[in-house]
């Protein structure tokens, strides 16, 4: 008998048929004498029309009613999984995270989790119960309902996991594992059997949402192995895991896209000391993470500075930039949402030279402008026009043959 615990991402419970389907697998894991942990996130698009709703109240919603918000769509789901778990004579039980409790810090909608009792669940397991926690929400030391970022369903399984030192920790999708890129841009992608935890957590980070990126920060930690699968068909999936030595040690592994960053550039401020730590303290006091940052080489004592953030951090972001301006002496602040970044993530390119140069001649050969570059040593990132962003998807998973079968291309 084993510890199983499972996620389901939104489209699998998409809608009362899914659900359905949910639950025929948990309970076919339960019938096989296993006990069962299900995290469950909303209904696919639940948590956008929820998202909406705040910002059609107000520009800057309140942070903490934010998450009060958009934390429900995940109410809806574990309930209906409970009952229909039960309606099938099971024993089951639905938890919302500050019921169990998820303890997180109070960063509202980024918060990270600290702790989880696994005391309730414990003795619900024990009196043969099947668990569903609501994912992706938790609550801090004061009692506020917090949520960890969109995406967080994953983050709550790995964390759930690794609490109840689980024995499998399966991510259930819409798609059957971790691909070379989004197979739904690339249709030749390849599905890569097993990954480090460290090459998942650059193309989490670069923008691969298949698992979010604290999810696989959390299973590195905690030495979790997870398993993500498809909620539709039963092939094996991919296995992220430590690195060990009979992974394959390709030159790139993968190729992802970001298209959930804005750019920020502020232009001709005066060149001197203090001026970065002065437009960039107040956006880190204010929760605001900071991707990429360049600045220009100094001209006639003026620079120009240019950083991306998440869009959703975007209108918050202008705003304290654009009345820092005069503070700084800054001539101008502009503001871009349409671009996107796209990159190349690979362990093996720790050792090999001539990778980013391969990027660039291909995105040129597209006539696709690079407007920031940034690289470590195991992968290169392009801002670009976001228009492009398949484009240069398709042509880099081509430049670097990462195709399921080359010839039928
Ligand atoms: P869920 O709602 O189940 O959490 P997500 O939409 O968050 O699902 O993540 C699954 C999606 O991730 C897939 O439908 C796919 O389009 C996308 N994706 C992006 N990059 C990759 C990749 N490298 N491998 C697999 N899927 C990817
Ligand atoms: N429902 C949340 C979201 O859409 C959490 C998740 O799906 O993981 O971001
Ligand atoms: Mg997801």
């Amino acid at each position: 008998m084993a510890l199983v615990v499972q996620k389901y991402g939104g489209t699998s419970v998409g809608s009362v048929e899914r659900i359905k389907n949910v639950a025929r697998r948990v309970a076919k894991t339960y019938d096989e004498g296993n006990d069962v942990v299900v995290i469950v996130s909303a209904m696919a698009g639940e948590t956008n029309r929820l998202v909406a709703l705040t910002q059609e109240v107000c520009e800057f919603p309140s942070e903490r009613e934010y998450d009060v918000v958009v934390s429900t769509g995940e109410q809806v789901t574990i309930g209906l999984l409970s009952m229909c778990l039960q309606s099938m004579g099971y024993k089951a039980k639905s938890y919302l995270g500050p019921q169990i409790p998820v303890m997180t810090d109070n960063a509202f909608s980024k918060a990270r989790i600290k702790s989880i009792d696994d005391k309730k669940v414990r003795e619900d397991l024990k009196n043969g119960n099947i668990i569903v926690v609501a994912g992706f929400q938790g609550t801090d030391l004061d009692g506020n309902i917090t949520t960890l970022g969109r995406g967080g369903s994953d983050t709550s399984a790995v964390a759930v996991a690794a609490a109840l030192k689980a024995d499998v920790c399966e991510i259930y999708t819409d798609v059957d594992g971790v691909y070379t890129t989004d197979p739904r841009i690339v249709e030749n992608a390849s599905k890569i059997e097993r990954v480090s935890y460290d090459e998942m957590l650059e193309m989490a980070s670069l923008g691969a949402k298949i698992l979010q990126i604290r999810s696989v920060e959390f299973a590195k930690k905690y030495g979790v192995v997870i398993h993500v699968r498809s909620s539709f068909n039963d092939n094996p999936g991919t296995l992220v895991m430590k690195e060990d030595s009979e992974m394959e040690t390709v030159l790139v592994s993968g190729v992802t896209y970001n298209k959930d960053e804005a750019k920020i550039s502020v232009l001709r401020v005066p060149d001197k000391p203090g001026i970065a730590s002065k437009l960039f303290a107040p956006l880190t006091d204010a929760n605001i993470t900071v991707d990429m940052i360049i600045q220009n080489v100094s001209n006639e004592g003026y620079t120009d500075m240019t950083f991306t953030v998440l869009k959703s951090d975007f209108k918050k972001a202008l705003k304290i930039v654009e009345e820092l301006a005069g503070e700084i002496g800054a001539e101008k602040v502009q503001g871009d949402e349409n671009i996107a970044k796209v990159s190349i993530v690979g362990v093996g390119m720790r050792s090999h030279s001539g990778i980013a140069s391969k990027m660039f001649t291909t995105l040129a050969e597209e006539g696709v402008n690079i407007e920031m570059i940034s690289t470590s040593e195991i992968k290169v990132s392009c801002v670009i026009d976001s228009k492009y962003t398949e484009l240069a998807v398709r042509v880099l998973h081509d430049a670097f043959e990462l195709g399921s079968d080359p010839e039928a291309e």
